[in-house]
């Protein structure tokens, strides 16, 4: 095809029409004259053939070009050629769009596609039931003028999307929602939003059934407790039943204890929100945490402290208390008496540090990671043998999240284990 347009075509057709003129030239008798008249007749003609393209190209409805002829039907054909080529990208585009978008919809979740200013590009069903957005309409608003919730404008702020944000969805303040953002596309983000209500009612049955049967179980327990207690005292020593009675004593008072560090437990889990406004009586409380060590330890340890008494914090008492008396309760018991205690409260340069260090069994590196797990041991019976619940960690992993402070494990078998854990500086007390 292209050769019937190829260069050397066109320079013999000019070179024949010149040869033409030149020939009638002779034939007349004023070459020059022929030669200007035959050029003016060849600009004239390609002066027509681009006002047809021009026409075509702007004002024609038609797809097909005009008939060219001579080196304009060349470039006619030629932008037909370049015109079809680009349909039908434009039509394999449009498709590739139209089954994302259909992939899109089916996701069971809402997806709203966000350029690099946070204005909305793009929203699928769900995001219009779920965030309550209006589409074409809310095209090219800002996400954070449609989702108004001071919880949505902190996280869009922080920009820290490695972490999901729940809140409540803008249509139904009953209803839950997990907020993800990610980048996507060339910096535009996919923001994508879950319904959790189910899952956050199903949690909520669970630590109310946990807290009501801990509760219901306190009773009972108390009453066979004391029963066992009498019939103990009445027994005298050559009663076989003695032995017997003993050992219900010890598994009612595991029991006991099982069912107040549940209750703990959900109590602190239950309060979402602690007031950090109060500031705790760090003094009051090292004192007590003192005297405790010193009572579990029976001077069987050596218990070092090294307290900055003068370092206060703010938070909740009760649970930081109960944080730091499991660490020390857990450093004495998994210590041989005999051995070294030292628990220290100072500050560091990112907070206020707490740390119990003892010279204990210590703990192998694979269950450091799933230690704050309830229920979850390294030995079964040595924590059975020293009256460990298996909560203790669990109760120190939630209290601490409630100071935005986490629990760091440093241990080696045989040799010992540091636990501790940061009050980061924003909750120190002046
Ligand atoms: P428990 O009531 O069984 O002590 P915790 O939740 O307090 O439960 O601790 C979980 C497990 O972590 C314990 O069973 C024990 O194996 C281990 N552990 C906790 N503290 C120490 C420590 N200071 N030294 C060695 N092991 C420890």
């Amino acid at each position: 095809m292209f050769d019937a347009y190829s260069g050397y075509q066109q320079f013999s057709r000019l070179a024949l029409y010149l040869l033409i003129c030149l020939l009638l030239g002779l034939v007349v008798g004023d070459v020059v004259l022929v030669l200007c008249i035959g050029a003016f007749l060849i600009l004239a003609w390609h002066y027509r053939q681009l006002m047809r393209l021009n026409y075509w190209l702007w004002k024609d409805r038609r797809l097909t070009p005009p008939q060219g002829s001579g080196s304009w039907e060349g470039v006619f054909n030629g932008i037909y050629r370049l015109q079809g080529k680009n349909r039908k990208r434009v039509s394999q585009l449009a498709a590739l769009l139209g089954r994302f978008r259909q992939g899109a919809e089916a996701l069971p979740d809402a997806a709203v596609v966000l350029d690099s200013g946070l204005n909305i590009l793009w929203c699928n069903k769900l995001a219009q039931l779920m965030l309550g957005l209006v589409w074409p309409q809310d095209n090219g608003q800002r996400v954070d003028n449609l989702i108004r919730h001071p919880d949505f404008s902190a996280y869009l702020k922080k920009a820290r999307f490695q972490e999901p944000l729940e809140l409540p969805s803008p249509v139904s303040e009953k209803r839950m929602l997990e907020v993800r953002l990610m980048a996507y596309g060339d910096r535009q983000l996919l923001l994508i939003a879950r319904d959790i209500t189910r899952v956050r009612q199903l949690e909520g049955m669970r630590k109310e059934f946990v807290a009501n049967v801990s509760h219901e179980l306190k009773t009972p327990l108390t009453v066979l407790q004391g029963y066992l207690e009498m019939m103990e005292s009445m027994a005298d020593e050559t009663d076989p039943n003695r032995k017997a009675l003993v050992l219900m004593q010890q598994q009612t008072g595991r029991m006991q204890s099982m069912v107040e560090q549940l209750l703990v437990l959900s109590r602190i889990e239950d309060a979402s929100e602690i007031n950090l406004a109060n500031v705790i009586d760090m003094n009051k409380m090292l004192a007590v945490l003192r005297t405790e060590a010193e009572a579990l330890s029976r001077e069987r340890y050596q218990i070092t402290f090294d307290f900055d008494t003068k370092l206060h914090v703010h938070g909740n008492e009760l649970q930081l208390r109960s944080a730091c008396s499991n660490l020390i309760s857990n450093a004495i018991r998994y210590t041989e008496p005999g051995g070294k205690v030292t628990i220290c409260w100072k500050k560091v340069a990112t907070g206020a540090m707490f740390s119990v260090t003892d010279t204990g069994i210590g703990i192998p590196p694979q269950h450091i990671a799933r230690l704050t797990e309830r229920f979850y041991r390294v030995d079964n019976a040595r924590s059975r043998q020293t009256g460990g619940t298996g909560l203790g960690l669990a109760i120190v992993k939630h209290a601490l999240n409630h100071h935005h402070s986490e629990l760091v494990v440093m241990s080696e078998p045989g040799k010992g284990s540091t636990f501790s854990f940061v009050i980061p500086l924003h909750l120190l007390a002046q």
